[in-house]
């Protein structure tokens, strides 16, 4: 067998040609050759990584057709014509076309005349599509956007579920055809669910480098934002970004406040005219307007290469979504910045909205997610720690580009404040959540306190004096270092662990940074 790290020169001549590249890109030689070699595989590689590659070539130069299933007709289309630009035959069979068009295609498929053919997931599971998939030589089967067949993943596609039979199914026609599945955002969790879905067969895990190196991570705390952001602005005359709000409401109103000082910002948010929102888009992408104030609605398919910043002015629910969005920044390779602004305020309103979720499932998930993102936000070590480490990717030292690793936050000792914490679970049963001991721990009369008699607590009114994300800073630190846990269900109540005690018993130093965006005490905080 060759050398996983060595390139076959026999596959150089067919990158070149049909391709028009002269090398390979990290990863890539290795799918290929995976896929050559006739085994399945999953493929996680960051947006922009060559993914389309790893199928495409071993489509070209082995025999057969390779079935592409793709949930997006856009970027079917625009792969279909780059291909055929290159003399590559390949097609797509989808609801787009008119029934002569699809019966032409399909005769020229059986005729063995593409050597990609792309489907929507929903049309091979179809029994036109089965039948069709049975006539023809299939060589391999590649799957993208694979993480849609995970309801862990945050783009859950039920369609998707039935490719599982591909290898199971089809009276065992492709039990031994090789599937590769392709994805940019499977964290080990959703990775594990693709897999056994697919029913893969031991396949190769090809991850690549999440790390964007040239995106300079910032958290700051969310106070005069408007002001921060203007003189921001003006510093940089000539940059272009992006700034996500989560509201509709937001976007209009910071677009509005935004053009008020002169600058050439635009709004762009699902609520409006679909004609407005694409001459928005048209504006930004040819350089007309400087700002793009957007939801996460924007971005899908947008490929700005000098977008300098990218701006969240909201607390995102999850860190999925914001590495997409950072992601968008600096695609020239060239320096951008990625700034978030963070308060308490945020992570309230979030749990406010998890909290009308019903299913227990589903409200344990996104209480994780939401976790996930405030690890991040609240971290005094490198930001790219959690954000990595949500990938499966470790990362270790300093990445010598976030606020943390550039300019290490100082430090001051916060031991007795974690032990009014700890204490405050402890008298409490550690029977309720987070937000509820911080409100005893605060005073709160809340009706709930005073029906359960917590008012009377001595540890009742001990923290008042400090904001409730000071003590979510506290918190979110021990459970860092397992002094503190919380239940993984949708109660998430928080509990003593063996760590806890030596915090307690003064055996144990906590550290929280000071004036950070949480640690401060914020107008909005109380
Ligand atoms: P992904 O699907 O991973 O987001 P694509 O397959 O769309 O990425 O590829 C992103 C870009 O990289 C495309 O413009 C593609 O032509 C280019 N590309 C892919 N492989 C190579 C390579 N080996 N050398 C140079 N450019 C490449
Ligand atoms: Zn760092």
């Amino acid at each position: 067998m060759m050398d996983a790290t060595e390139v076959r020169d026999d596959l150089l001549h067919p990158l070149k040609t049909h391709f028009g590249h002269e090398r390979f890109r990290p990863m890539q030689a290795p799918i290929v050759a995976d896929a050559l070699a006739g085994r399945d595989s999953f493929v996680i590689l960051p947006t922009g990584g060559g993914k389309s590659l790893c199928y495409q070539l071993p489509a070209v130069v082995g025999d057969g057709v390779t079935i592409v299933v793709s949930p997006l007709i856009a970027l079917m289309h625009n792969q279909v014509d780059l291909l055929s630009a290159n003399g590559v035959p390949a097609a797509y069979l989808n609801s787009t076309l008119s029934r002569d068009a699809q019966r032409d295609c399909e005769q020229r498929a059986l005729a063995g005349e593409f050597k990609l053919l792309y489907l929507a997931p929903e049309r091979i599971m179809s029994s036109w599509g089965r039948s069709l998939l049975a006539r023809l030589p299939v060589s391999r089967f590649a799957i993208d956007e694979a993480h849609c067949i995970s309801e862990w993943g945050h783009d859950f596609r039920p369609e998707y579920r039935m490719l599982g039979e591909l290898r199971t199914g089809f009276e065992g026609r492709f039990a031994d055809v090789p599937i590769m599945a392709l994805t940019a955002t499977a964290t080990p969790r959703v990775a594990d669910d693709v897999v056994r879905q697919l029913n893969l067969r031991e396949p190769t895990i090809h991850r690549g480098d999440f790390e964007r190196k040239n995106l300079h991570y910032v958290v700051r705390p969310k106070q005069q934002v408007f002001e921060h952001i203007c003189r921001y602005l003006r510093d940089r005359p000539d940059a272009e970004g992006i700034i996500y709000c989560q509201s509709r409401a937001k976007v209009d109103d910071l677009a509005a406040r935004l053009q008020q000082q002169g600058f050439a910002a635009l709004p762009y948010h699902a609520g409006m005219a679909s004609e407005d929102r694409a001459a928005n888009q048209q504006a930004f992408l040819h350089d007309e307007a400087k700002v793009m104030v957007a939801t996460i609605a924007f971005g899908m398919g947008v490929d700005k290469p000098d977008v300098r910043f990218v701006m969240h002015a909201d607390l995102p629910r999850h860190l999925e979504g914001y590495y997409q969005e950072t992601g968008r920044a600096g695609r020239d390779g060239l320096p951008a910045e990625c700034i978030l602004y963070y308060s308490g305020t945020d992570r309230a309103k979030i749990e406010y909205f998890i909290e009308q979720k019903t299913d227990p499932a589903e409200k344990a998930h996104a209480y994780e997610q939401l976790e996930q993102i405030i690890r991040f936000a609240n971290t005094t070590e490198c930001r790219c720690v959690p954000l990595l480490t949500h990938f499966g990717q470790a990362h270790e030292g300093n990445c010598g580009h976030c606020d943390n690793c550039l300019d290490p936050p100082k430090m001051t000792d916060a031991t007795e404040d974690a032990q009014k914490l700890l204490s405050a679970i402890a008298r409490t049963d550690q029977r309720f959540g987070l937000t509820y001991v911080i409100d005893v721990l605060r005073g709160s009369k809340a009706e709930r306190v005073m029906t359960n008699g917590h008012h009377a607590l001595s540890v009742h009114g001990l923290g008042s004096h400090k904001p409730k994300a000071y003590w979510q800073l506290i918190a979110q630190t021990l459970i860092k270092d397992n002094q503190l846990a919380i239940t993984p269900d949708e109660f998430r109540v928080a509990h003593l662990t063996e760590a806890s005690l030596s915090v307690l018993r003064g055996q144990a130093e906590v550290e929280v940074p000071m004036n950070r965006a949480s640690a401060s005490s914020g107008r909005s905080e109380s």
